[in-house]
């Protein structure tokens, strides 16, 4: 039984090992709560931790082959690589219809995956036709509210250089 870094690396861009540490935990306990081992239980630990980590692997490829960059070999490589299937139909399914579907108990959410596509210049080419029912303004109005939570909130933090003096600055050399 191999947990965290002893059990496989997956790239630091989106580190995820402590993520995986605790669900791997997790299933243990569920599965495997004591020293009788039962193989059909042991099969079904190694299918959902496989497909746990298969589904961040799909989200770390995406970073990759959905830029539009390509001005080095690097990412020109990036751009013909070939890469997985349930990655490739995610990827239409989003620039035919805007939309996400989560797969079951995958690590990261809508919310990740879109910021993703959408950062990397990925821009669906069609939407859900309700989307025509909420007004410009309605949209404005929401995005507004959202920017003031946002700022309401920054504005209460310390700065970076205010939080390290606070919690771990460096000793003054003598
Ligand atoms: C900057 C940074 C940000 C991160 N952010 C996140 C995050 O937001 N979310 C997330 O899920 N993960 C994150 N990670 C990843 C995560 O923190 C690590 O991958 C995770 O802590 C690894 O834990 P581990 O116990 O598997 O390995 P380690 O923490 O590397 O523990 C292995 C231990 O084994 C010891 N060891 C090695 N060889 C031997 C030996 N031969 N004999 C005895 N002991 C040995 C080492 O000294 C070490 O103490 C981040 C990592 C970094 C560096």
């Amino acid at each position: 039984m191999a947990l965290g870094l002893a059990s496989g690396f997956l790239e630091p861009l989106e580190s995820t090992s402590i993520y995986l540490i605790q669900s791997g935990i997790a299933r243990l306990i569920q599965m495997l709560p004591d020293r009788h081992m039962s193989a059909v239980l042991r099969d079904q630990f190694n299918a959902e931790s496989a497909f746990e980590i298969e589904r961040i692997r799909d989200f770390l490829i995406l970073h990759y082959c959905v830029t539009a960059r390509r001005d080095s070999e690097f990412w020109k490589y990036c751009a013909a690589m070939s890469i997985p299937d349930e990655l490739r139909a995610k990827i239409e399914l989003f620039r035919e219809t805007g939309r996400f579907y989560r797969n079951a108990e995958e690590m990261f959410g809508l919310t990740s995956w879109v910021q993703v596509m959408v950062g990397q210049g990925l821009v669906p080419s069609g939407y859900h036709p309700l989307v025509d029912s909420v007004a410009d303004a309605e949209l404005a109005q929401l995005g507004e509210s959202v920017r003031q939570v946002v700022a309401s909130c920054v504005a209460a933090m310390p700065s970076h250089e205010q939080f390290i003096d606070r919690y771990c600055r460096a000793p003054v050399a003598a």
